[in-house]
């Protein structure tokens, strides 16, 4: 829950969540969709779905991994995080490189170019390596990670109280915020949709985004279309069309939605409209009828 979201947001959710899948049985049992609904506001559905398949493999397996390799199979689980929980939970003696440790060590040894670069990468992982006490791994790397939250902070560094300050490159030189140099931030990519607001007797029709989606995987939305190059979609009840199938019309807009993703600026106009299509759909497009208050749908046929 904690990757890419604040820890006073994560909080609530985190006790929530504990309490309604105490175990990683339980876990591994819910439904998918009931999950996705426990988790709706935290964003990054990914990791939900990723973390259903893990408790998923876990029970098949009959008890979680407690191998480095074992870790790393898991769904979801990539090195950072097979080290974080093999070292904190296992006892297995490999360092961990989070964003606060790389901007420690970038400042502790004065390297100056990206910590992701895969030069400056091999560098900290050996310095971490060096530093990790073999005993105590996991309290190593926390205390680690914490010196970078909490005194070797990207902005003015409490290097007076930090334990490693006699031997720090960085402060030797007088400078430690040059350290690590400021990411370049992706240009912003304007995008525009247009989205069809359908309604029937059963209630507003949504589509299903596709199970290898990169962006909200299996999720329910409004049928869009984008327009090229950031311009405004040309023909929309045309692209529809070729996009779900069926015959679109589109009304006037009701609405103008702004909304920032990542690197993304997006504008959506969401126009009234109608479907005439039963039965014509796409066979990519899933189809269903939402009341807006409600959590499960009438989903139709393909
Ligand atoms: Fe960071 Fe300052 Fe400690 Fe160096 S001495 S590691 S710059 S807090």
């Amino acid at each position: 829950m904690l990757q890419q979201t604040r820890v006073e947001t994560v909080v609530p959710y985190y006790e929530r969540f504990l309490e309604r899948y105490p175990t990683v049985e339980v876990l591994a049992g819910a439904e998918l969709e009931d999950l996705l609904a426990s988790w709706s506001g935290l964003g990054y559905y990914r990791r939900a779905r990723q973390m259903h398949a893990a408790a998923a493999r876990i029970v098949r397996r009959g008890s979680f991994p407690d191998t480095l390799e074992g870790l790393r199979e898991l769904p979801g689980i990539g090195e950072y995080t097979a080290a974080a929980i093999g070292s904190i939970a296992f006892g297995i003696a490999v360092a961990v490189l989070d964003g606060n440790v790389e901007r420690v060590l970038s400042r502790y040894l004065a390297l100056p170019g990206d910590p992701k670069a895969k030069p400056i990468r091999r560098q900290l992982v050996a310095a971490a390596t060096g530093l990790l006490d073999g005993e105590r791994p996991g309290d190593s790397n926390q205390a680690l990670m914490e010196l970078g939250a909490t005194l070797c902070t990207p902005r003015r560094p409490k290097c007076l109280l930090c334990p490693l300050s006699s031997d720090c490159r960085a402060l030797a030189e007088g400078d430690p915020e040059r350290y690590p140099p400021p990411r370049k931030r992706r240009p912003v990519v304007r995008v525009r949709l247009v989205l069809a607001w359908v309604e029937g007797p059963q209630g507003l029709l949504l589509f299903r985004r596709p199970e290898d989606s990169k962006l909200l995987a299996g999720t329910w939305e409004l049928p869009w279309v984008e327009g090229i190059g950031g311009a405004q979609p040309q023909e929309p009840s045309r692209g529809l069309a070729t996009k779900y199938g069926g015959r679109w019309t589109l009304n006037d807009a009701i609405a103008t939605v702004r909304h920032g993703i990542t690197h993304r600026a997006i504008e959506a106009e969401v126009r009234r409209g109608t479907l005439d299509s039963t039965g014509t759909f796409a066979a990519s497009a899933q189809a269903g009828w939402f009341q807006p208050d409600s959590r499960s749908g009438d989903i139709l046929a393909r």
